[in-house]
């Protein structure tokens, strides 16, 4: 069997379709989208057919669609540029405790600014209680950032009843929609969001791009400065092919989503079924239904993350043990030690994220290889020894 690919959630590998379509924009339509002539007119139009494509995936206005160079970058353009936009109204934000570290790092970056930020706790599902952002809100509160679904653990947030508490506070809500465009179905009027991020290559377009979702009239100071690129928001070139191959990732997810989430939401349902059944002390992280439809994260006790997570890989199997930027890092996950796991239990889980290639061959194949593994490595735990 050739590798077996489980960690959709860290990055996806480009659609066949977005690579054609990209790469005309790297030779003969290289033009500036800022130039008058035709090949950079032809840049131009290519941009915003895919900024329309973006529009409609998310139900937006075009014009309130801004490019970015991914998700990171939206993140930290939601939070500063409404905080620098604030001009003294406030100086209050409210996350959570859970968020990507896009999110985490620019909140501690806005507080050595001068602003004050809440990191609300969440349930031992990762569910942050729309009451707590209600008991939050002060009168200097100016953003409220809570993630659409978490890259962990794949909860699904609340968000449309946290709206309702923002609209009534009159403060603006962003939600890092990072892990669900494109794979779960909503609307950012059906959310009731004033800002909204993405990044391309979680959904089958390129690395590098992403977009931020402004809703009219949300007051927001640019973030890069220079041209007058993206409606003045967002300075610098283009990056054309790279907005053209999430565009049409876009225009893809729209026609295969629901028909993928189905069939994805068998193939985790069978993973996480079976390893409870088979495996002695694994448990699942997250809420059982409330989740994203690719997302299975498991702790195995007595059995340490990284080292299943690298028996695997031999066996040509990629999975992850958290999310792919913290797994250099011998921490354990913010994410679960924040849903009141202890750090020995933290340290021995694993996260498998399914995708648009994933068999139930596949599935098969790691539900027979991971007992293995496990087995292997517990009888080499001093750990379960002592428990015993
Ligand atoms: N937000 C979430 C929830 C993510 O999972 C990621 C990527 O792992 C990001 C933000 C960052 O996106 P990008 O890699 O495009 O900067």
């Amino acid at each position: 069997m050739d590798r077996i690919y489980l960690d959709y959630a860290a990055t996806t590998p480009a659609h066949p379709e977005v690579v054609k379509a990209m790469l005309p924009y790297f030779s003969h339509s290289f033009g500036n989208p800022s130039s008058i002539y035709g090949c950079g007119q032809e840049a131009k139009e290519a941009i915003e057919a895919a900024r329309s494509s973006v529009a409609v995936l998310i139900g937006a206005r075009d014009e309130e669609i801004v490019f970015t160079s991914g998700g990171t970058e939206a993140d930290n353009t939601a939070l500063k540029g409404v905080a620098y936009a604030s001009g003294g109204k406030g100086d209050h934000i409210i996350t959570s405790a859970i968020e990507h570290h896009a999110i985490l790092e620019t909140g501690h970056f806005l507080e050595t600014q001068g602003f004050r930020v809440t990191f609300l706790p969440v349930d031992r599902y990762g569910m942050v209680d729309p009451d707590d952002v209600r008991r939050a809100i002060t009168d200097k509160t100016i953003i409220v950032s809570i993630m659409h679904a978490n890259n962990e653990i794949g909860t699904i947030q609340p968000i449309a009843e946290i709206s309702r508490i923002t609209r009534e506070a009159d403060v603006y809500l962003h939600t890092d929609a990072v892990q669900t465009t494109g794979h779960i179905p909503f609307s950012v009027d059906g959310l009731g969001v004033d800002l909204l991020s993405i990044s391309g290559h979680k959904l089958h377009g390129p690395k590098g791009v992403g977009v931020l979702y402004i809703r009219k009239g949300t007051k927001m100071a640019p973030f890069m400065h220079g041209g007058e690129q993206e409606f003045g928001r967002r300075a610098s070139t283009h990056n054309v092919p790279g907005i053209v191959g999430l565009g049409k990732a876009a225009q893809i997810a729209l026609q295969e989503r629901d028909e993928e989430a189905e069939r994805v939401t068998r193939l985790r349902d069978k993973l996480i079924d079976s390893v409870l059944a088979n495996i002695d002390h694994a448990r699942l992280n997250g809420h059982r239904r409330i989740r994203l439809p690719n997302n299975a994260n498991l702790s195995i006790s007595y059995a340490e993350g990284e080292s299943m997570c690298l028996k695997l890989d031999r066996e040509g199997i990629c999975c992850s043990t958290g999310s792919a930027c913290s797994s250099a890092s011998a921490e354990p996950s913010h994410v679960l030690l924040a849903l009141g796991l202890d750090p020995l239990q933290a340290h021995s889980s694993l996260r498998f994220s399914l995708g648009k290639w994933t068999t139930e061959a596949e599935i098969d194949h790691v539900l027979e290889v991971l007992p293995r593994i496990v087995a292997k490595l517990r009888a080499m735990s001093p750990l379960l020894k002592s428990h015993r």
